[in-house]
């Protein structure tokens, strides 16, 4: 789960990570009230969406005094953002943080992760803060610092100095980073975050370390120990489909091809995509109906493959295991007569009662085009295509 810059200030705020001071408005009218809770020194204006690159797309802006943070709010309010991270339609800012503005001395990059391939929380820093992460990557990858945490739970002090010598700092920034690296294990490893950056990490002219941007994810699958994390999500950020998914209870991911994709196990899902791919097609979703490919199921995953307009032809690739062919060949039928899909359905049903799930739908009253193999599905899944393939 993403959550705002706002949210994930409040978090650090919450653990001693030192924050600036910050009101956010969800209308233009509130920003009087925000500007005098704020005072008179200069203001940053902040669009607050799920995206970061928010600065070169006109989503960050400083004011030197009120009148200005009043214009540059209303100007902002309401605008669409295109980030390299929102896709090309963009996200309509509803809310902005209206903060006080830090002087920046320096900036510095600071997050933490998981490391997939040694499954544990990994701690990256830099002297280059600020600019894209993937950018310094790629061009001075020796300018990142990768510190391995020890194991998920065990937070050392050690960790934080490593990264304090890392970055050459001295004096008293040698002294105070490494307590801010421990609050943000503490934080991250409390409230299962999978993800935790600052970037910039803002140095100020007094010496004193200041996260003037902020980003957490957190690890959806550890939702359910944290009620006060839930109330953080913004539905109006997610994606209408996505939301949809997680009401049915499957798991669903929208992706941008044109075959959509109706399958039972994550795996076979995944197999599947693959050889949409490679028969020269492009899925457009990742979708495992779990086990049960009921009614009701079948129902609920069409109404989310045909609410995305791109979807021009639907592959059901269900694979009899543990749930039997012919009850989900009748699940198919049963689903048909209930919603009306207008576009090709090619279907591959294959394991326990393979025979009477095919002689199922030989016999409904809906025209369906039957593969015989994965490939063979997918193979005619891109050929039902409107135009085939490209
Ligand atoms: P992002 O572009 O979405 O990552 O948004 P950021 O919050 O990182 O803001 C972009 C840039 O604006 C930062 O890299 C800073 O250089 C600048 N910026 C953001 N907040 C402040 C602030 O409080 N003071 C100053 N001086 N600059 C800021
Ligand atoms: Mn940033």
């Amino acid at each position: 789960m993403n959550i705002h810059e706002y949210q994930a200030k409040e978090l650090l705020g919450a653990y001693g990570v030192p924050v600036p001071k910050f009101r956010v408005i969800n209308n233009p009218w509130e920003t009087y009230d925000a500007l005098r809770d704020l005072g008179s020194g200069n203001i940053a204006i902040k669009a607050q969406i799920h995206a970061g690159g928010r600065g070169k797309a006109g989503g960050v802006k400083l004011a030197s005094n009120a009148e200005e943070a009043i214009r540059l709010t209303e100007e902002m309010y309401g605008k669409v953002l295109i980030t390299h991270q929102t896709g090309p339609a963009g996200k309509k800012v509803r809310k902005i943080m209206l903060s006080e503005a830090i002087p920046i001395a320096k900036e510095y990059y600071l997050a933490m992760i998981i490391d997939r391939l040694v499954q544990k929380p990994v701690m990256m820093a830099s002297t280059e803060g600020g600019m894209d992460i993937e950018q310094v990557a790629a061009q001075t990858p020796e300018k990142i610092i990768v510190e391995r945490l020890l194991s998920g739970v065990e937070i050392s002090p050690y960790v934080g100095r490593k990264i304090a010598f890392g970055l050459g700092l001295t004096g008293k920034q040698a002294v105070e980073l490494p307590k801010l690296v421990l609050n943000l294990c503490r934080l991250f490893v409390e409230k299962d975050c999978s993800l935790i950056e600052i970037n910039p990490l803002a140095l100020t002219p007094e010496g004193e370390f200041i996260a003037a941007d902020a980003k957490i994810n957190i690890d959806d699958n550890a939702l359910a120990r944290h009620p006060e994390l839930r109330r953080l999500r913004d539905f109006e950020e997610e994606d209408p489909l996505e939301i949809l998914a997680r009401r049915y209870g499957v798991d669903y991911v929208k992706l941008d091809g044109r075959i959509g994709c109706m399958v039972n196990g994550a795996g076979l899902a995944m197999a599947t995509m693959d050889l949409i791919k490679l028969a020269g097609g492009e899925p457009a979703n990742f979708l495992d109906i779990k086990g049960g490919a009921n009614k009701q199921n079948v129902v609920n995953a069409f109404k989310l493959l045909t609410a995305d307009p791109r979807v021009e032809a639907v592959m059901i690739n269900i694979f009899g295991g543990i749930v039997r062919c012919d009850m989900v060949a009748s699940g198919i039928v049963e689903a048909l007569h209930e919603i009306e899909i207008k576009i090709p359905i090619v279907v591959r049903i294959e394991g326990t009662n393979m025979a009477e799930g095919r002689q199922i739908l030989n016999n409904a009253p809906f025209k369906f085009i039957l593969a015989d193999s994965l490939a063979d599905a997918a193979k005619k899944a891109v050929a039902a295509l409107p135009g085939g393939a490209s």
